[in-house]
């Protein structure tokens, strides 16, 4: 491993470790001092922690080279355990909506929280924006968009934390107890809505979607701009982990020899190349000039694209 990424590893860690004494602090504090808001605060930073491990650890399943089995590499590791999170998250989401939800409706006389709860909730403002810089400044330093990431989230977590401070306040300032099931209800809420975000972000993925229709420009004008080469079409970009998979078919002079034909195809791969970055393969089909497909044929051609 290389120094920049020894760092980023380190400053991950110290993102987890801080992470994991917040939430068990915010857990078992919640826990005794009776308030289901640290409760779900602590739900949702437990749920941090797991993404930061699945980070850590699939960071190295994804580096494995190509084989046999997996020609096209394991960098969609990612996405499958990022789709497990969120299945986890909509798991805890839903498990403290219900018992909320229930408290609430139950109408059973609960009583105030202890004090603990708002001191453990400051600790926990205080603990995560201290972290959130930490992984900011790392971040920067090793240009590290994981750590940045990280530290967005970090910042997100505060604002669960200033509103559950709030509503514990007005729980005790108005002496009414079942304002801290309202508030974790709440909670519960934003966690459902994070877990199925991610759920959906990942399906993007496995479902081979691509969300960057300028990435179709790009191919276009990069078979534009190499002679010989004409009429692309047929294009398809999809994505495996941070990398893109590029399909189409362009046309060519159909006397040419193949020698010929295939430099074309060199010289357009590289200019593909040169306009989008991180690109794991690309395939291109070759037609004589005016060749009609017979059949319905799937893939993005210019006139497919919006005018902008
Ligand atoms: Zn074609």
């Amino acid at each position: 491993m290389d120094n920049q990424a020894k760092i980023i590893v380190k400053a991950s860690w110290v993102g987890v470790l801080g992470n994991a004494l917040l939430s068990l602090l915010k857990i078992f504090i919640g826990i005794i001092s009776g308030s289901l808001a640290v409760i779900a605060d602590g739900i949702d930073s437990a749920s941090d922690i797991v993404t930061s491990l699945i980070t850590l650890f699939t960071a190295r399943i994804m580096m494995r080279p190509p084989n046999i089995r997996y020609p096209y590499g394991y960098m969609k590791a990612d996405t499958i355990a990022t789709k497990a999170l969120a299945f986890v998250i909509l798991f805890a989401g839903a498990q403290l909506a219900i018992s909320t939800a229930r408290n609430f409706l139950a109408g059973t006389e609960r009583d105030l929280p202890g004090m603990l709860a708002i001191y453990v909730t400051i600790i926990s403002i205080i603990g995560k924006l201290l972290l959130a810089r930490h992984q900011l400044y790392k971040g920067k330093q090793t240009n590290s968009e994981m750590l940045k990431a990280n530290a967005r989230n970090m910042q997100n977590d505060v604002l669960i934390s200033v509103s559950v401070l709030t509503g514990l306040v007005f729980t005790f300032l108005l002496d009414t107890p079942v304002l801290d099931s309202v508030t974790g209800f709440v909670v519960s809420i934003w966690i459902l809505k994070v877990g199925f975000q991610i759920f959906m972000q990942t399906n993007l993925d496995l479902m081979d979607a691509n969300t960057d229709p300028g990435l179709y420009n790009k191919v276009f004008r990069a078979v534009e701009s190499v002679e010989g080469a004409a009429n692309p079409h047929r294009v398809r970009i999809r994505k495996i982990g941070n990398y893109y998979m590029v399909a189409l078919d362009i046309e060519v002079d159909g006397d040419i020899s193949s020698r010929h034909a295939h430099e074309i195809c060199v010289k357009v791969e590289e200019e593909v190349r040169r306009s989008i970055e991180n690109v794991f393969d690309i395939m291109i089909h070759i037609e004589p000039t005016g060749f009609e497909h017979k059949e319905k044929v799937y893939g993005v051609s210019p006139e497919d694209l919006p005018d902008d």
